[in-house]
């Protein structure tokens, strides 16, 4: 494999079966990399124990292999890595860029509804910053008292160390990065110590991921995965996002769609020639025919 090999990965939630709109995301990652020598990697994000299932995981890498994918190396599964991710925080947190945050959904939702403007960014209202406020006196003794909190970016420090604004390449075109459109954005859920943009970004790193090849629903977190990236002193991937799979009525593919899953699909007779294609293979990655890119 040579310098520039290229690195994909699938990285599914076991939050369910996989449906035609993931077989899409696989085969493109898939594609990418055994078009051009690389590798293909298998990652499981199942941090959040409160809707992944080990057997969604089980029928994950069941159903790629009946599809006829095939991936290198072990299958990393994020659970089993929450160290790691640990190991991220307290490196931030040791260079003042995160804080406790102890609000509940409903300080959150009273604060935002007693605020003149209550600013929105990908991931819904931005947080008002109520526990950035707290003096750390205040906030130590209750983290140390173990009153539950989540972990958030303190952004403006974070903007504070970019010498000039972030760009990520997106298919080969430079994109700049706007990720203050995030807010305090939480990196420690309160009930996991950790949360996606930590994970992916963290295992995209270690992982060695060269290209991230990903549905263009999370084309706007990409903002903040760089901006994380640069935080850490981690290598900076190309991304190319694909547009989503959509039904006869134009609308997203979704878990809520069981007879697009490929189990049902098998079941009802169909061969993988057949599921990989009706998943869209072979057709031109951007924008694809039957697709509806922007849904
Ligand atoms: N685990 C994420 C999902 O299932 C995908 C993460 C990514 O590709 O960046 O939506």
């Amino acid at each position: 494999m040579g310098a520039t090999a290229i690195v994909t990965r699938f990285a599914p939630s076991p939050t369910g079966l996989l449906h035609l709109g993931h077989a899409h995301a696989a085969l493109t990652a898939w594609r990418a990399a055994r078009d051009a020598g690389g590798q293909f990697l298998l990652r499981i994000e199942d941090i959040d124990p409160t809707r992944c299932r080990p057997e969604f995981t089980d029928a994950i890498l069941e159903d790629l292999a009946w599809l006829g994918l095939d991936w290198d190396g072990e299958v990393r599964v994020q659970s089993r890595h929450l160290a790691d991710y640990r190991a991220v925080l307290d490196a931030l947190a040791a260079r003042g860029l995160l804080y406790p945050c102890f609000c509940t959904r409903s300080d959150i939702a009273r604060e935002i509804a007693a605020s003149a403007a209550a600013p929105h960014g990908p991931d819904g209202a931005l947080y008002p910053g109520t526990c950035r406020r707290l003096a750390a006196d205040e906030a130590a003794p209750r983290v140390a008292a173990g009153e539950p909190h989540a972990l958030r970016l303190d952004m403006a420090a974070a903007l504070a160390t970019l010498p000039t604004p972030l760009t990520f390449r997106e298919h080969g075109r430079r994109i700049t990065c706007d990720p203050a459109r995030f807010g305090d954005a939480v990196l420690a859920r309160k009930d996991i110590p950790a949360s996606y943009h930590l994970c992916v970004t963290h295992d995209d790193a270690l992982q060695g991921i060269t290209l991230v090849t990903r549905g263009e629903d999370l084309l706007p977190a990409t903002d903040l995965h760089r901006l994380l990236q640069h935080l850490m002193g981690w290598p900076e991937p190309d991304y190319a996002h694909h547009g989503l799979l959509t039904d006869a009525n134009g609308r997203r593919l979704a878990k809520r769609d069981r007879a697009a899953t490929i189990r049902e699909l098998r079941q009802a007779g169909i061969g993988a020639a057949e599921v990989r294609q009706r998943a869209g293979e072979g057709t031109p990655p951007q924008p694809l025919l039957f697709l509806e890119p922007g849904d």
